[in-house]
């Protein structure tokens, strides 16, 4: 949450305003837990992730709505750190092994297309 409230500073968005997106973007997990369902599953993991955020950075757009672009930051930004959905996550999801993508554990590439991807949303939001 930090970086995507820093990120949305550097790209001008008001601190309080920051604040929202990036609360937005945190709270995202907790209120579509990938493990309640099939359906919550497919906003946490590429490809599908990317549809969830197209439609919530529309939605977003539309309504002029932070907390809907927080969503759809929070969708793209999984999209790329978990990839489809794997073994790894399957454990983790059966409540078996440790969550795979901590950011201080992902590679440094994957850290570079995090902030890429939020980043140009979040220019487009503008
Ligand atoms: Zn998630």
């Amino acid at each position: 949450m930090r970086r995507t409230v820093l990120w949305a500073i550097a790209e001008g968005f008001a601190p309080e305003d920051a604040e929202r997106i990036g609360r937005a973007d945190v709270e995202f997990d907790s209120r579509y837990p990938a493990r309640a369902s099939l359906v919550n599953i497919t906003r946490h993991f590429a490809p599908m992730a990317w549809v969830w955020s197209r439609r919530y950075f529309r939605a977003a757009v539309r309504a002029r709505d932070l907390a809907l672009l927080g969503y759809a930051l929070h969708c793209a930004q999984d999209a790329v750190s978990h990839g489809t959905l794997g073994e790894r996550h399957l454990l983790y999801l059966a409540g078996m092994g440790r969550h795979p993508d901590y950011w201080e554990r992902a590679p440094l590439g994957i850290q570079r297309r995090i902030e890429a991807v939020t980043r140009r949303l979040l220019q487009r939001y503008g």
